[in-house]
């Protein structure tokens, strides 16, 4: 298995070295894999002008998984759109078809003090959302901005084909196979067309899987019900607007963004697999970062790309192990803990490993 490591900017190298050494260590204990890095972002600006060059464009589409740190900061920010950090990133995503974008809310019992709501209400979740990444109204044509009648309107349109719900449904119930079996796609077909067809689809892709057992839920209420009960859900399904809220709000439940990763799949199961965080450019370089969100991607590599679940697991049990033994970063440090930085929590997930 060829994996494409992809370190970036800013705390990016940090932490993805961390993530490195948990995959090496799996390999020296017989898990068959390559690693190669290239230069993605600021980095790959400044070694040869262009975000995502050539070389970095070969080794991603030749390898099985990408693994990611971050990209960009401040020293890019005034370049020109198309040399900006964040065009590799989107570059990459395009360039490699990746559609399904996959997003876990775990809260640790030991973190629960880290979110705004309850520790009762947060402890324990473990919540997946799927959102579709490439329609919906964010790419839906005509939009725009035009003058009608003598002022200004704005327009998007709403559009989903039966293939792009039909394919991100079908993620959605083989990640729940992978999990508690349980779907809650999420739409506004009260009030919206293509949300109807959203539901009628997966309604018929539900079918095909009848070990998981299906639910719907207006995205009003799913907004309402994430804060009042997250724990009733296991995997939530939804269009790419609908779940970029949605992601965001529960990635606030667990309250630690140095804790979240994430995945984006193409159609063959091939993905991207990075933290939820951006590049900290005010810790880089400082050994303070946190690396869990970067090794969990790791995990969610190894389950989802690479076929192993089994060594999924056992990183995921590492970093529980470590957390129920004290040790925290900066970012998670609470009264009565012990801090460590980036590499000591690195060493310390080998360790339990
Ligand atoms: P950020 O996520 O980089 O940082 C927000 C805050 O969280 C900062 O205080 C930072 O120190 C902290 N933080 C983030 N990750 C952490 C970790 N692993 N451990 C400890 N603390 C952590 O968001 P930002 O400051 O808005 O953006 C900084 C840069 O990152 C910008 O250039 C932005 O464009 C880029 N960015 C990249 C991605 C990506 O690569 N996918 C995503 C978001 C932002």
């Amino acid at each position: 298995m060829k994996i494409c490591v992809l370190p970036g900017d800013g705390i990016g190298p940090e932490i993805t070295a961390q993530a490195v050494r948990v995959l090496d260590a799996l390999r020296r204990e017989g898990l068959v894999l390559e690693m190669e890095e290239a230069l993605l972002g600021g980095c790959a600006v400044d070694a040869g002008g262009d975000p995502y060059p050539e070389a970095t464009r070969r080794l991603a589409r030749a390898a099985d998984a990408v693994l990611l740190g971050a990209v960009g900061g401040p020293k890019w920010d005034a370049l020109p759109r198309e040399q900006r950090p964040e065009r590799g990133l989107l570059g990459i995503r395009k360039d490699l078809g990746l559609f399904a974008n996959l997003r876990p809310a775990v809260v640790y019992p030991e973190l629960a003090n880290a979110s705004t709501l309850k520790p009762e209400v947060v402890g324990g979740l473990d919540l997946l959302i799927v959102r579709e990444l490439t329609g919906d109204i964010y790419f839906g044509q005509p939009r725009g901005i035009e003058v009608r009648g003598g002022e200004r309107v704005g327009f998007n349109t709403m559009v989903y084909s039966e293939s792009e719900i039909r394919r991100i449904a079908r993620v959605a119930f083989e990640a729940a196979r992978k999990r508690q079996r349980r779907v809650c796609s999420v739409d506004k077909m009260n009030v919206l067309e293509a949300t109807q067809l959203w539901r009628d689809v997966v309604t018929e892709v539900a079918v095909e899987y009848p070990d998981v057992e299906l639910s719907h839920m207006l995205v009003d209420n799913a907004a309402m019900q994430l804060v009042r009960d997250p724990k009733q859900f296991d995997v939530m399904v939804t269009g790419n607007m609908f779940g970029d809220i949605l992601s965001d709000e529960a990635a606030m439940l667990t309250g630690s963004i140095g804790m979240l990763p994430s995945a984006s799949l193409d159609e063959n199961g091939k993905g991207l697999f990075e933290p939820c965080h951006g590049s900290a450019p005010d810790i880089a370089g400082r050994g303070q970062a946190n690396p869990l969100a970067t090794i969990l991607s790791a995990a969610m590599m190894l389950r989802y790309s690479l076929g192993q679940p089994g060594a999924a697991q056992r990183v995921e049990a590492a970093v529980k192990r470590v957390l129920a033994s004290g040790l925290r970063t900066a970012d998670i440090h609470e009264p009565g803990t012990t801090r460590v930085g980036t590499v000591e929590m690195g060493d310390a997930v080998l360790a339990a490993l």
